[in-house]
């Protein structure tokens, strides 16, 4: 078993190329669910439904999320009645939160509802949400405000300045079934370029899950998801500076280093090699702009040479 920890779309890429090499079976992912959120009383999962479209071969190609051949009939019906149409909510889109709310009020936990999705578009990898419970993240601004972490990215497009980070909820939360076994009993695990606050941050906010890295015998390798000093897409740059994170390779690493073993940077970064290494990590470095899939297969092969140069 190969286990990855997952924000969206930066995982969804990293993912596809780790399909390449390793059977679907063997792997599973640990995704972030601090994004989630209620619209129109309907549970909405961006980022393992960014994750499942990506690897059924759905998503929509500019966009990088949501779905192809997507349309938004009911969206624009929804502003005859005056509402704010701030989120997108496709219509191909809303079948699935249909679906997964309907599921949810039967009783049916996320993650039960996360596998009948996965199986739904054919897909063989098993997607696990980090928490069954309810939790969200909340960004707090420099102008005083606290925001649901979509307020802040999609409604206000990301502008206000960020002051801090939390996962409420996270206090009362357990993982989800089969989150802490499948760090523990892995081959690898390995972490994808996906944002170190609001993604893999919010998944090691879990009680359990930041321990169970500390602890589990097999490598842990990441891919840095800052190349040359910026991001690739997101926000991760304006949010480093709040969790007091150079915005750098070399920084993410010093962040992650305490349950790090191995980390994975770009070939422009190659310069931060002996500085990750000063860590006291393992470091590779090769080309991680995954825009095609091959990239993203031979960035995947990396992942685990390194890893398996640590057992
Ligand atoms: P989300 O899609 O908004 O949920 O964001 P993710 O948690 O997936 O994180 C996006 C992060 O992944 C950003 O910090 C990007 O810089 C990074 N990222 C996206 N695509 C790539 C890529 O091809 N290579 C690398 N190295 N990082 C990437
Ligand atoms: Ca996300």
């Amino acid at each position: 078993m190969y286990t990855v920890l997952a924000g969206g779309v930066g995982a969804a890429r990293f993912l596809r190329g780790l399909l390449e090499v390793v059977p679907a079976r063997e792997v599973v992912a640990i995704v972030n669910v601090g994004d989630d959120l209620t619209r129109f009383g309907l549970r909405i999962c961006p980022d393992l439904d960014s994750i499942t479209y990506w690897l059924a071969g759905v998503v929509h190609p500019e966009q990088q999320w949501g779905r192809a051949e997507e349309s938004h009939v009911v969206a624009s019906e929804l502003e005859r009645f005056g509402h704010e149409p701030w989120f997108t909510l496709g219509d191909r889109d809303l079948a699935t939160h249909l679906h997964r709310t309907s599921r949810m009020g039967e009783g049916a936990p996320l993650s039960t509802v996360t596998g009948e999705v996965t199986d739904a578009f054919g897909l063989d990898l098993r997607l696990l949400p980090a928490t069954d419970d309810a939790v969200e993240t909340r960004i707090t601004t420099s102008d005083g405000r606290d925001l649901h972490f979509q307020e802040y990215w999609v409604r206000e497009r990301g502008r206000p300045e960020v002051t801090s980070v939390q996962l409420a909820g996270a206090g009362s939360a357990r993982p989800a079934p089969g989150v802490v076994e499948a760090l523990i009993d892995a081959e690898a695990v390995l972490v994808a370029p996906s944002n170190p606050v609001v993604s893999i941050g919010t998944i090691l906010e879990v009680p359990g899950i930041r321990a169970a890295l500390h602890t589990t015998p097999v490598p842990v390798v990441g891919v840095s998801p800052i190349v040359g000093g910026t991001v690739v897409r997101g926000m991760a740059h304006r949010l480093l500076p709040a969790i007091d994170t150079e915005v750098s390779a070399r920084g993410v690493a010093e962040h992650y280093r305490e349950w790090l073993d191995g980390w994975v940077i770009d070939n422009v970064d190659a310069a931060q090699h002996a500085d990750v290494e000063a860590l006291g990590l393992s470091c590779a470095v090769t080309d991680t702009m995954m825009d095609d899939v091959e990239v993203a297969a031979e960035l995947a092969r990396t992942c685990l040479y390194l890893a398996r140069s640590m057992r």
